[in-house]
């Protein structure tokens, strides 16, 4: 290309390349140092069970606490970590604070799980299966409280290798969940020979399932396969009482979404948890 434009020298002077990798750069040291000053923290979104109306858990969400830009969401640096290998570090700290909680829950006997996000690239050298079982043993947590959500794009690199790390950490009894599923390049074969606990169904697809009837049936679909294969469903981006009561006629059993809750602080995700069995006493009557 740089040919095309005469020669290299042009193109290594760009001005916005150029200014594009400082800014990365940049944003890389800071990430640095976010990670050194602790700057990360977990936010936590409520998941309900709409068979039993209850709280099961919570799935750990990670913010950054900038110094001037305040809190930035994970969309805007999540990618760089994982461009720069900084995600293993970011990804072994969120384990270890959703550990931390989780023993905290244990003290206090609130039985409720955490499922935490592990990006394709700690996987299967980033988070090894032995450092997983020693940080929940550490901590004191069942790994029945620990849940792990992967994307479907894990299962298609290194075959090998992430079949492994899948069996070891499911045959310790910590669930996998398909995040984001339909999203991917999923296949159902890849469901057949990847075993996992749930599937997360993307946000895109349940959004406008009121509306939409091929969405609906989208959706309803994926329950079903799911329902055949024994694995359990969540919807996500669950955002009206509409909403709740399609999946609840789909056989959907879990739900997430800004209709329950945006993700919290821990303080706030307390007080939700004290005003929930109102709230989902509330979805029967529609
Ligand atoms: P995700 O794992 O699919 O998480 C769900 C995202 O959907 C969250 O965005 C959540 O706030 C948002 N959401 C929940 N309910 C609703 C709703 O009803 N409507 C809409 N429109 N959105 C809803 P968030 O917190 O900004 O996180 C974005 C993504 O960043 C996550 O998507 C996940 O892929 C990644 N992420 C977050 N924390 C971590 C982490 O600790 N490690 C890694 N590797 N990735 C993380
Ligand atoms: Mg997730
Ligand atoms: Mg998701
Ligand atoms: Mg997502």
């Amino acid at each position: 290309h740089a040919k095309d434009k005469g020669g290299n020298l042009i193109q290594f002077f760009d001005p916005l390349l150029a200014l594009a990798i400082e800014e990365r750069r940049h944003l890389e040291s800071e990430l640095r140092r976010a990670i050194r000053e602790h700057e990360f923290v977990l936010y936590y979104q409520p998941i309900v069970d709409l068979v039993e109306d209850t709280l099961v858990g919570a799935e750990a969400l990670i913010r950054w606490r900038h110094p001037e830009r305040g809190l930035v969401p994970p969309d805007d640096f999540i990618p760089l970590a994982e461009e720069s290998g900084l995600i293993g570090e970011i990804g072994l700290w969120a384990l270890e604070v959703a550990s931390e909680q989780l023993a905290k829950w244990r003290a206090q006997a609130i039985q409720l799980y955490l499922s935490v996000n592990v990006s394709a690239r700690q996987i299967p050298d980033g988070l090894p299966p032995e450092t997983l079982f020693e940080t929940a043993r550490r901590h004191g947590c069942a790994p029945q409280s620990l849940a792990l959500e992967i994307t479907e794009g894990v299962l298609l690199s290194d075959f090998g290798s992430t079949a492994q790390w899948l069996s070891k950490i499911r045959e310790q009894g910590f669930p996998v969940y398909l995040d984001d599923f339909g999203t991917g390049y999923s296949s159902l074969s890849y469901l057949k020979r990847f075993a996992v606990d749930r599937l997360k169904i993307d946000k895109s697809f349940v959004r406008d399932i009121a509306t939409n009837a091929s969405d609906r049936a989208l959706v309803e679909a994926i329950i079903a396969m799911a329902k055949s294969l024994g694995i359990e469903v969540v919807a996500e981006g669950v955002e009206d009482a509409e909403h709740v009561r399609l999946l609840r006629g789909m056989g959907c059993r879990y739900a997430q979404g800004y209709f329950f809750s945006r993700p919290l602080p821990i303080d706030a995700f307390y007080a939700f948890r004290d005003r929930i069995p109102l709230l989902l006493r509330n979805t029967e009557e529609h």
